[in-house]
């Protein structure tokens, strides 16, 4: 692509580093440059206007002109711009969120410890374990099993929990001590005639083999997300992690629940971890916590968890870790607005009620020949999309066809955004019945100029 000089395109191939693009072939495809957003629509500095059907990384739950989250914001900002949690201090706005987090945890949990992002969340959890397993005089505890798929950050140490290639190759990752079991990604990896419970049996007594492979003392935790989000939106089988949580109590494995995309309504219930019946030792929280307009993430645990790290703290000292910005008062004001207006709204309930209706829309495009499969709850979808529907076979390369609907989508006005071949859908959970249906029909005449 070709563009004026200085004009927004040609100053972002200039000067401009993404991630997760193709930095040699970023001034040939051409940066989509966003100007302003509306509810749930962006528009571009050329004036067209999309439906954000990512929520932008699945968590603008509010939609892009919440102004109550502003004023949130701008208040904190004028009566206290930072403050910090080191060294025994605290602000009243940091001290109402951990309050409100453990208040509405699915499970009883015992401190709230705050971050900046997902991959900081998941790094303090590996890192917490590991001091765990230290002052619980176990220092051979400290292997972390995750799964193939699974995405858990970019840091070094969540990097290495994620399990796609992307994430790996080329950084020398993972990190040993993290293991990977596999997915439950029942339409791709199920064997010819496995039902979805044979193949829910069939992980869990595969990750009770890795478990006694490596040495069930050995082992301190497994991660994952209730559903997995950038691995392709991966829907467990309804058995999965009933069958996990067996194996893990059987060997005394904490259990640590990647809730930042699940969490805040996405899967039609507060956390996924509910939808799911998960009981998590600890959680991550992270992107709707405060809808995405101010970076914010959370590592939740329980007393299981808290009291050996005390002691080791005691021991020490201190507890010798913490982020400046981790607990900076004017995104957690932003994120305690954004809780209120989710409980005031009823958005949890609501993201159920349309998230079905999407459900519902997006399976009747099973028929079409490009669409594999369909699968999602609440308000996060994929379409698996495939050159053959009878032999669930892609389209050569991989993700040939998924960068292709991806492509119509935007000219048809649509942000989505494929992983490989599965093109998900994550709308912020204010989207109405009205705006559904509009996204479906876009979806429904993209696929049909694919064909
Ligand atoms: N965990 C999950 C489930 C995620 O989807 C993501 C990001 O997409 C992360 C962790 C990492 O969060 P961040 O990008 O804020 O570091």
């Amino acid at each position: 692509m070709t563009y004026q000089p200085n004009s927004p395109e040609a100053r972002d191939i200039a000067y401009h580093l993404h991630g997760y693009t193709n930095a040699r072939r970023h001034d040939e495809v051409g940066p989509l440059v966003i100007d302003h957003g509306e509810g749930i629509h962006v528009v571009d500095i050329h004036g067209n206007r999309y439906i954000e059907a990512m929520a932008g990384l699945w968590s603008v739950a509010l939609g892009f002109s919440e102004k109550r989250l502003v004023d949130a914001a701008t208040k904190q900002l004028s009566k206290l711009p930072f403050y910090h949690s080191f060294t025994h201090k605290s602000h009243g706005t940091i001290i109402d969120l951990a309050e409100k987090l453990v208040t509405i945890a699915p499970v009883p949990m015992s401190k709230v410890f705050f971050t900046n992002s997902g991959s900081e969340a998941n790094d303090t959890a590996m890192k917490l374990i590991w001091y765990r397993s230290n002052a619980l005089g176990q220092p051979q505890k400290k292997k972390i099993i995750s799964r193939l798929r699974g995405y858990h950050g970019v840091t070094i140490a969540s990097a290495s929990l994620t399990g796609l290639p992307n994430n790996h190759r080329s950084f020398d990752l993972p990190i040993a001590g993290v293991l990977h079991t596999g997915s439950p990604h029942y339409w791709k990896e199920h064997r010819p005639d496995e039902s979805e419970e044979d193949f829910a049996t069939r992980l869990a007594s595969e990750l009770d083999q890795l478990i006694q492979a490596e040495g069930p003392d050995t082992i301190a935790a497994f991660i994952g997300e209730p559903v997995m989000g950038a691995g392709g939106v991966v829907v467990p089988p309804r058995t999965y992690w009933q069958k996990v949580q067996a194996v893990l109590k059987k060997y005394d494995i904490l259990l640590i629940a990647d809730e930042v995309i699940c969490g805040f309504g996405r899967t039609g219930k507060m956390f996924g971890s509910e939808t799911y019946g998960i009981e998590p030792d600890m959680m991550t929280l992270s992107k709707q916590l405060s809808s995405s307009y101010l970076p914010i993430s959370a590592l939740m645990i329980n007393d299981r968890v808290f009291q050996p790290i005390a002691d080791e703290s005691n021991k020490i000292g201190t507890l010798g870790h913490g982020f400046t910005a981790g607990g900076h008062p004017v995104p957690a004001a932003v994120a305690l607005e954004t809780i209120k207006i989710i409980e005031e709204r009823g958005l949890v309930a609501h993201a159920a009620e349309v998230g079905a209706r999407l459900q519902t829309g997006l399976r009747r495009l099973t028929d079409h020949p490009l669409v594999g499969e369909v699968r999602g709850v609440g308000l996060i979808a994929a379409i698996e999309l495939v050159a053959d529907a009878a032999k669930r076979s892609a389209l050569d390369p991989v993700g040939k066809l998924g960068t292709l609907v991806n492509g119509i989508l935007q000219k048809n006005g649509v942000i989505s955004r494929n992983m490989g071949d599965a093109l998900a859908f994550c709308p912020p959970l204010i989207i109405t019945a009205a705006e559904v249906d509009d996204l479906l029909a876009r979806i429904a005449r993209s696929l049909d100029e694919a064909r």
